[in-house]
């Protein structure tokens, strides 16, 4: 057999077309293409695509029962390793996990380990099968877990499984944490989220909306009412800005604000009236996801001219190369190698942003080129609205009010080799520990911190 040493394409909504609607971007293979994608993978002895995953998917187990063309096993393999196949599939950075290491890579492109695994789930999912519920006796053990994102959603179901009586505590009004109020529909439909919390919902856990822990309840009111473990998956949900003049000027904004009245306040449905800003031209400070999100979405809310401006080359940019790609086929402009000083305001007003050119110089800490400006180099970008898209750190509302919980200098949350935080009984884990990382990496924790708060409850007896 002649195989491709290319990646089978994933079929798109042409670039123009999909910057006026919310629709998902990326179509999904056929049957056709996810077979002859299969056949690419080479079923490794050692495969180091397992090694490349935070929770280790026996991916060339789920890919050979794709070429026995047994789509429902293939779903149950992956199953057995993470509760959110179809999320997984459409948004994990593949490209830096387990396709970077794939043998396939060495010489071509690697198996699309990520569009494969997308097919499964949604085969599954338009063919309405029931997931089986597989899950330990109920031990009547109640276990509290604050924040409904990857991380304590995955805690929560692992739980479940062992038969714990799980209740998760969420501060905003929908289960899902990014998924839900940060990533847009056109990366990762809203029913996508739905039918794969449903799953939660169907192993009996219970998830409590409108709920902040530290504010409606305490922890220590969760441990009076009987919970015997809390997890905390809180997630970096406080947004940076830069400290500039001019950024508190109308029409400057967080990017959490922004994608928060795009996807929970449903700004992106023609048909609700959310009050968000409009403006023509907007610039988006930052090279994360979290920038391509918003200038992807304030393009489909009609911005002519949207900017991504940020300080180092692209080759540093953090966000996933196919977020980039996407980016530019919606003809976003990318200022590399620039960095804003100033947002420029006239009756309060934002009318433009004051940026200096940077040059790149030897590797910070961080191991990156350290990005130093250019003098002289100062020029002035117009545009009317200014999205801030640098990072995230945790927000300190619970462990404010939370005796005996340290931090550390970002605010995240200390464990130790247990998940366990400095409070006796309190585990935490994802973006609230690590600082913003990624999904699966939150669902590893989530899985890990389950095995940990198990055999904590069970050393009680
Ligand atoms: C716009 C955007 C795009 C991204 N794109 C990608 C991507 O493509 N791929 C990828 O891998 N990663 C991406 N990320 C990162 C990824 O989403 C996060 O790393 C991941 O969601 C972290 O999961 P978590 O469960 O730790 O936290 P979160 O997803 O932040 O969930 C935390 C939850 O806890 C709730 N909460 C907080 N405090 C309280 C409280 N006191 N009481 C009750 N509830 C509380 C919050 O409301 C939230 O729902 C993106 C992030 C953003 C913001
Ligand atoms: S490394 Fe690549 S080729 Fe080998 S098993 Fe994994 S996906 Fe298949």
């Amino acid at each position: 057999m002649n195989i491709s040493k290319k990646k089978n394409e994933m079929p798109t909504q042409a670039p123009l077309e999909r910057i006026k609607n919310f629709e998902e971007v990326a179509l999904g293979y056929t049957f056709e293409m996810a077979l002859d994608e299969a056949d690419r993978c080479l079923n490794c002895k050692n495969p180091p695509c397992v090694k490349g995953c935070p929770v280790n998917i026996d991916i060339p187990g789920f890919i050979t029962k794709i070429k026995e063309k047994d789509i429902n096993k293939a779903y149950d393999v992956i199953s057995d390793y993470s509760i959110f196949p179809s999320i997984c599939g459409r948004v994990c950075p593949q490209e830096t996990q387990c396709e970077a290491v794939c043998v396939r890579a060495k010489n071509g492109d690697p198996v699309g380990i990520g569009r494969l695994e997308r097919y499964v789930a949604d085969y599954v999912y338009e063919n309405k099968r029931e997931n089986k519920i597989i899950k330990e006796e109920a031990n009547n053990i109640k276990v509290a877990v604050v924040g409904a994102g990857p991380a304590g959603l995955t805690c929560a179901s692992e739980l479940a499984r062992k038969g714990y009586s799980v209740t998760v505590y969420e501060a905003l009004h929908a289960a899902g944490g990014v998924l839900a109020y940060g990533i847009p529909e056109f990366r990762l439909p809203k029913k996508i989220l739905a039918s794969e919390v449903e799953k939660l919902k169907n192993l009996g856990v219970e998830i409590i909306t409108n709920a902040i822990i530290g504010k409606s309840l305490t922890i220590d009111d969760l441990f009076s009412d009987g919970y015997k473990a809390i997890y905390l998956g809180t997630g970096a949900g406080l947004p940076k800005f830069m400290k500039i003049p001019g950024e508190n000027a109308n029409g400057v904004f967080s990017a959490n604000e922004f994608l928060t009245r795009i996807n929970l306040m449903k700004a992106y449905k023609q048909e609700y009236d959310t009050p968000i800003y409009k403006a023509n031209k907007i610039a988006v400070v930052g090279g994360g996801n979290v920038a391509m999100d918003a200038a992807r979405c304030a393009k489909r809310l009609g911005a002519n001219e949207v900017y991504i401006i940020y300080r180092r080359s692209e080759k540093e940019m953090p966000a996933r190369i196919e977020e980039v790609h996407h980016a530019k086929e919606e003809e976003i402009k990318f200022m590399m190698l620039t960095n804003p000083i100033e947002i420029v305001a006239e009756k309060g007003k934002v009318v433009g942003i004051k940026c200096i050119k940077m040059e790149l110089k030897e590797a910070d800490a961080s191991g990156r080129m350290r990005p130093v400006e250019v003098t002289d180099s100062e020029f002035i970008i117009e545009v009317d609205a200014v999205i801030m898209a640098l990072g995230n750190y945790p927000n300190p509302l619970l462990t404010k009010a939370t005796e005996n919980l340290d931090t550390d200098s970002r605010g995240c949350l200390i464990v130790d080799e247990n998940y366990q935080t400095s409070k006796k009984g309190v585990f935490a884990g994802g973006d609230a520990v690590t600082g913003a990382a990624t999904i699966i990496s939150a669902m590893g924790a989530g899985k890990i911190a389950a095995n940990n708060i198990d055999k904590y409850i069970k050393s009680l007896k």
